[in-house]
C-alpha cells in the first residue's frame, strides 16, 4: 500500500479552496449554491492587460524566463513599490512568483528552521499555518479581538515574542478581519521590535489597492525596519488576476537571493505569459482599476448593513480587502433545524445546507468564534444570500 509522507498528511486542506470545492460539486448536483466562500474578485481580468498577454504570445515568447523574473517586469515592480509605497527596492531585491503564495512559501522554506517560531496576529491568512508548519515552524497563534478591531496590540506582540521567533506574518488589509493597520499602529509593533533585532517580518500587502478609509501603509517604510521586512505583494486581487498566478516580494537582498536559489529547483520561474501582461498591470497607475474598488466599496455598506438586520452575527467595520468576518457565537449551543451548533464550522456548513451559502469557518483563520464572507459577489448575489440566512436562521 503506498505510504503517504506525514508531511503531507499531517497538513491541512485550504479551507477556502475546498469550501469552493464543496460549493461547485453541490452546483453541479443542481442546487442554486451562492458562493461567498472563495476570496476571488467576481470580474474579469482589464482589457489592456489581457492585451498584453496576447501581444506576448504574437511576440513568441514562449521561453523559460529569467526564475526571478523578467528584467522589465522587477523594473515595473520597483516602480510601483516607489510609486504607491515610497519603498526603495533595486532587481537583486525582487523576485516574481507563481503567486504570492509562492512567495510566502519560498519566504518559510528559506528562514524557517525546525522548531522556529512564526507569530500569527489571528485571524490569519488561512495558509499560513500549514505553510510553516510546512517548513517545521511551529505558528504562535496571537488571539485579538472584535474590540480591538482584531488587530494585534503592542503588548501582545511583546507576549509573544520567545528566542525561539523567526518571524511575523500578518496581512494589512487583513484577509479575513479587513482590519488596516495605520501608520501609528504599525509605528508601535515596530518600537517593540527594536527591541528584537533578529525577529523577521512578513508585510503581506497583496489586498494594498482595496482599501476603504486611510491610505496603505508599509511596514518597510521605516527606515529601521526596512532590512528586516519582506514586503509580499502580488495582482490577483486588485487586478482580478488569481488565475494567472503571479506574485512578488521586495526584501532584503540575502533573503530575496535566496528566494530566487530556492525557486530554480521547484519552479524555474513564474508563467512568461502572466509575467508580460503584469508589467503593463503594473506600469499603469492604480486608478485604472479603481472602478472595482468603488464596486466593492459599495458592496461593503450593502453587507454591513444587511448583517445588522440578523440576529446574532456581530461584525468589525472592515476598511479593506472584499470580506466580513462576524462574530456568530451567538448561535452555540443552540438548535437550529434539529441541528446543534457547537462550533463556527458547524454553524458555516448549516448555512450551507439550509441557506444554500457558502461561507468559511473561522477555524481556519485561528478564530473558532467567526465565519468569514467574502463580498466579491454581485450585489444581487449578497442580497439573496442574507435573505436566505435570515429565512434559514428564523
Ligand atoms: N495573501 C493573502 C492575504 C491572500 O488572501 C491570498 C489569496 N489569494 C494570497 C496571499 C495568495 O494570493 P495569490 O497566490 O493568488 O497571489
Ligand atoms: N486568498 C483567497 C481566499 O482567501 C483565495 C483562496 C486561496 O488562495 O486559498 O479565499
Amino acid at each position: 500500500m503506498t505510504q503517504l509522507s506525514e508531511r503531507v498528511l499531517n497538513m491541512a486542506t485550504s479551507a477556502t479552496l475546498a469550501m469552493a470545492a464543496k460549493a461547485r460539486e453541490l452546483r453541479e448536483e443542481g442546487k442554486d449554491i451562492i458562493g461567498l466562500s472563495l476570496g476571488e474578485p467576481d470580474f474579469n481580468t482589464p482589457d489592456f492587460i489581457k492585451d498584453a498577454a496576447k501581444q506576448a504570445i504574437d511576440d513568441n515568447y514562449s521561453a523559460y524566463t529569467p526564475v526571478d523574473g523578467y528584467t522589465e517586469l522587477k523594473d515595473a515592480i520597483i516602480t510601483k513599490f516607489k510609486r504607491d509605497n515610497n519603498l526603495t527596492y533595486t532587481r537583486p531585491q525582487i523576485v516574481v512568483s507563481t503567486g504570492a503564495k509562492q512567495s510566502l512559501a519560498n519566504i518559510a522554506a528559506v528562514l524557517i528552521n525546525k522548531g522556529d517560531e512564526v507569530i500569527l496576529p489571528c485571524p490569519y491568512w488561512v495558509s499560513y499555518s500549514d505553510i510553516v508548519k510546512l517548513n517545521e515552524g511551529v505558528p504562535v497563534e496571537v488571539q485579538t479581538s472584535i474590540d480591538s478591531d482584531f488587530k494585534l496590540t503592542p503588548a501582545q506582540l511583546e507576549a509573544a515574542i520567545t528566542p525561539k521567533t523567526k518571524m511575523i506574518w500578518y496581512s494589512s488589509p487583513c484577509n479575513p478581519s479587513g482590519s488596516v493597520y495605520s501608520k501609528s499602529e504599525l509605528r508601535a509593533l515596530a518600537d517593540v521590535l527594536k527591541k528584537y533585532p533578529d525577529v523577521i517580518v512578513v508585510s503581506d500587502e497583496i489586498y494594498e489597492h482595496i482599501n476603504f478609509v486611510g491610505g496603505h501603509e508599509s511596514m518597510a517604510q521605516f527606515d529601521d525596519m526596512y532590512d528586516r521586512t519582506v514586503t509580499v505583494n502580488g495582482v490577483s486581487k486588485a487586478f482580478a488576476m488569481t488565475g494567472w498566478r503571479i506574485g512578488y516580494i521586495g526584501a532584503p537582498e540575502k533573503i530575496a537571493r535566496a528566494c530566487n536559489k530556492m525557486q530554480g529547483q521547484i519552479t524555474s520561474g513564474a508563467n512568461c505569459i502572466a509575467q508580460r501582461a503584469v508589467i503593463t498591470a503594473l506600469n499603469e497607475p492604480p486608478s485604472r482599476v479603481q472602478y472595482m474598488v468603488d464596486q466593492f466599496k459599495e458592496r461593503r455598506q450593502l453587507i454591513l448593513g444587511l448583517l445588522n438586520d440578523i440576529e446574532g452575527f456581530k461584525t468589525n467595520e472592515p476598511e479593506g480587502a472584499f470580506y466580513v468576518f462576524p462574530d456568530i457565537s451567538f448561535y452555540f449551543g443552540k438548535t437550529l433545524k434539529g441541528e446543534t451548533i457547537n462550533n463556527a464550522t458547524d454553524f458555516s456548513l448549516f448555512l450551507l445546507e439550509h441557506a444554500l451559502v457558502a461561507t468559511v469557518t473561522g477555524e481556519a483563520f485561528g478564530n473558532p468564534n467567526c465565519i468569514r464572507l467574502s463580498y466579491a459577489a454581485s450585489k444581487e448575489q449578497i442580497i439573496e444570500a442574507m435573505k436566505r440566512i435570515t429565512e434559514a436562521l428564523r
